[in-house]
C-alpha cells in the first residue's frame, strides 16, 4: 500500500478550470472521501490520480514515486467505477479472476487468490453462480472482488454506490467500511453524498468550483468548518447563519446581534469589516424563555427521537434541532441560546472563518 502526495494539481478544459491547484496528502492506510456537488470537480480529480487524465500543471507522488506522467497500466491502482462492467458471459469466479488472468498469472494462484478474495467479501458461495443472475449488492461485491483480487497499491472509486437502491447503500456503506477496517488499502472515494463520505471516510476533501475548501477528518469538518460553503454543504439541517454588521478587531470576544450581546470564539485575524455572520448547528441551539435573542416560531418538523423547529429572528430564520416532547405553536415567542464553544465566526464576503486557523493548519500539513 501507499502514500498520495498531491502537490500544486491543476486542470483546465480550455479557459475552464475544473481543478484548482490542489494540495493534499494520503497517507498509506486512509480512505479519503472527495466531496461535493456534481461538477465541482472529483471525478476529474480522481482520473488525474488514476492517469486517465493527464494534469495542465502540478504533480502527483504514488509512494514517492513522481507518477504525474505515468500511463494508468504502470500505476498499480485499482478503480472501481458506478457502472461496473461485469462479463456478463462469465461467472463470478472468473470476472474477480480476469485481472489476474490478464498479467499471465498462474492458474493454481490465481484460484487461490479468487477464493480468498471472495470469503473476504462474503460471496464466495456464490463463485459457480452467473453474474447475470445477480442482485446489485452483489454484483458490486464482485466489482470490488475484481478490484481488490489485484492487491494494488490504492483504490480509486468513483461513486461506486451510486446507482443502488438506498437501503443497498446503507449496507453497502457499511460493508465498504468493514472491508478497509480489514485490507487498509489507500482508498480514494468520490462522493457527493455527505452520508457516506462522514460514515466511511477517515479524511475529508470538501470541493466547491475546483477548489478544496477544506481537508481534514469527518469531526474538524463538521465541528469546525473551514468556510460556509463547508458550514452549509455539511450537516442536515446545515449550520445556522446569523448576519450582522461589525468590525471586529483580533482577540475579540463578543459581537452584538440585534442588540443583544453575544460572547464568540477568539477573532485570530487582524481586522474584519464588513458583513460577518455568526454560525452554529442545529443541534446546538436550546430554548430559554429569559435569554434576550427572541423570535417567533415559523414552523416544525418532527422526526421521532428530536424535532426542528424553525425561528424567525431579526437574524433571518434559524432552525433548532431540540427533543420531541414539546409542542410548538406558529408564532410562538421563544428565546434562544446557544454556547460560544460551539459558535462559528465567518466573514461573510470572502466566506472563511476567522475564528478558525484550522484550513490552513491543514493546507499547510
Ligand atoms: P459529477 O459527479 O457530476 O461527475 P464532478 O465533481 O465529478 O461531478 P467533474 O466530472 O470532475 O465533476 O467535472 C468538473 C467540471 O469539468 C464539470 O464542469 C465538467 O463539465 C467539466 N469537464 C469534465 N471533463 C471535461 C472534458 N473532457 N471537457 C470539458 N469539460 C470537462
Amino acid at each position: 500500500m501507499a502514500d498520495i502526495r498531491i502537490e500544486n494539481l491543476r486542470k483546465q478544459f480550455g479557459n475552464f478550470v475544473a481543478v484548482q491547484d490542489s494540495n493534499f496528502v494520503i497517507h498509506d492506510g486512509e480512505f479519503l472521501a472527495l466531496l461535493g456537488p456534481s461538477g465541482c470537480g472529483k471525478t476529474t480529480t480522481l482520473r488525474m490520480i488514476a492517469g486517465l487524465e493527464l494534469p495542465t500543471s502540478g504533480r502527483i507522488y504514488l509512494d514517492g514515486e513522481d507518477v504525474t506522467f505515468n500511463r494508468a497500466s504502470a500505476r498499480d491502482i485499482a478503480f472501481v467505477f458506478q457502472l461496473f462492467a461485469l462479463y456478463p458471459h462469465m461467472n463470478v469466479r472468473k470476472n474477480i479472476g480476469f485481472p489476474l488472468l490478464s498479467q499471465g498469472m498462474p492458474k493454481a494462484d490465481i484460484r487461490k487468490r479468487v477464493e480468498e478474495t471472495a470469503r473476504l467479501l462474503q460471496i464466495d458461495h456464490i463463485l459457480d453462480r452467473s453474474v447475470s443472475g445477480l442482485a446489485g449488492g452483489d454484483r458490486q461485491r464482485v466489482a470490488l472482488g475484481r478490484a481488490i483480487v489485484r492487491r494494488p497499491k490504492c483504490f480509486l472509486m468513483d461513486e461506486p454506490l451510486g446507482t443502488l437502491d438506498a437501503e443497498f447503500r446503507e449496507v453497502m456503506v457499511h460493508e465498504l467500511r468493514e472491508l478497509h477496517n480489514r485490507i487498509h488499502a489507500t482508498t480514494v472515494y468520490v462522493t457527493h453524498d455527505q452520508h457516506e463520505a462522514m460514515a466511511m471516510a477517515d479524511k475529508i476533501a470538501v470541493m466547491n468550483h475546483g477548489v478544496i475548501e477544506q481537508f481534514g477528518t469527518p469531526q474538524e469538518i463538521y465541528s469546525k468548518p473551514a468556510t460556509m460553503y463547508v458550514a452549509d454543504f455539511i450537516g442536515s439541517p446545515p449550520m445556522n447563519f446569523m448576519r450582522f454588521n461589525a468590525g471586529l478587531q483580533k482577540g475579540t470576544r463578543s459581537v452584538s446581534l440585534g442588540g443583544v450581546d453575544v460572547s464568540v470564539p477568539e477573532v485570530r485575524q487582524d481586522v474584519a469589516v464588513g458583513e460577518l455572520a455568526l454560525g452554529v448547528r442545529p443541534e446546538h441551539i436550546r430554548f430559554n424563555d429569559a435569554s434576550p435573542l427572541r423570535g417567533a416560531v415559523y414552523g416544525s418538523e418532527y422526526l421521532g427521537t428530536n424535532q426542528v423547529v424553525a425561528v424567525e429572528t431579526s437574524s433571518g430564520l434559524i432552525k433548532a434541532r431540540v427533543p420531541a416532547n414539546r409542542n410548538f405553536h406558529i408564532g410562538e415567542p421563544v428565546g434562544l441560546e446557544f454556547s460560544n464553544a460551539n459558535l462559528a465566526l465567518f466573514d461573510c464576503k470572502s466566506g472563511r472563518a476567522l475564528a478558525s486557523a484550522l484550513y490552513q493548519e491543514a493546507q499547510n500539513g
